[in-house]
């Protein structure tokens, strides 16, 4: 069973959340202050019966916004070797920032499947403003609430039909 996946993204927008969703275990840390150094955590899930392992690329050190933004790059280049398929996740309350466009750029050139995830859409109200994310250049997304779940389900069902 080699079913990988990697959830990537900038700081604070809800990957750790999304991990402990997926695995159902509170595995990884979820932290609200960025420049905390963190490992990389792994946890297995299942969906629709199909098994995969999920990593959730977390770690980070302070740094310089140069050092965090290498780091970043690190973390994205690992993941998109390691893994089958690759969870992008953005933030709906802080909309397209600097450092999401240097991961879409980074994805673009990637072969395997990507899934874009834009998170906190918490109520329906938000629905409409995950549209500018179609400017990072990576198509369709889905719109998820790692909070309350919602959205969740539909992004897990289009991610165990590439598996
Ligand atoms: P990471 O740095 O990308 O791993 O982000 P975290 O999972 O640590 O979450 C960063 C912050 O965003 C935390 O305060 C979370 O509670 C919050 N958060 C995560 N997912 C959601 C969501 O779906 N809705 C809202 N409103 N907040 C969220
Ligand atoms: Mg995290």
């Amino acid at each position: 069973m080699s079913n990988i996946v990697a959830i990537v993204g900038r700081p604070n927008v809800g990957k750790s959340t999304l991990f402990n969703r997926l695995v159902q275990r509170r595995d990884a840390i979820v932290d609200a202050v960025s420049g905390v150094t963190r490992d990389r955590h792994y946890g297995k899930s299942n969906w629709n019966g199909k098994e995969f392992s999920v990593i959730d690329t977390g770690g980070y050190t302070v740094g310089s916004d140069d050092i965090f933004e290498e780091e970043i790059r690190k973390q994205v280049n690992l993941a998109i070797e390691e893994a089958d398929i690759i969870v992008f996740v953005v933030d709906v309350e802080e909309g397209i920032s600097p450092m999401d466009e240097e991961v879409a750029k980074l994805l673009r050139k990637v072969k395997k499947p990507i899934f874009m995830a834009v998170n906190k859409v918490d109520n329906s109200m938000r629905d409409a403003n995950a549209v500018e994310f179609y400017n990072l250049g990576l198509g369709e997304y889905y719109t998820i609430s790692s909070i309350n779940g919602s959205g969740t389900g539909e992004l897990l069902d289009a991610m165990v039909e590439e598996m």
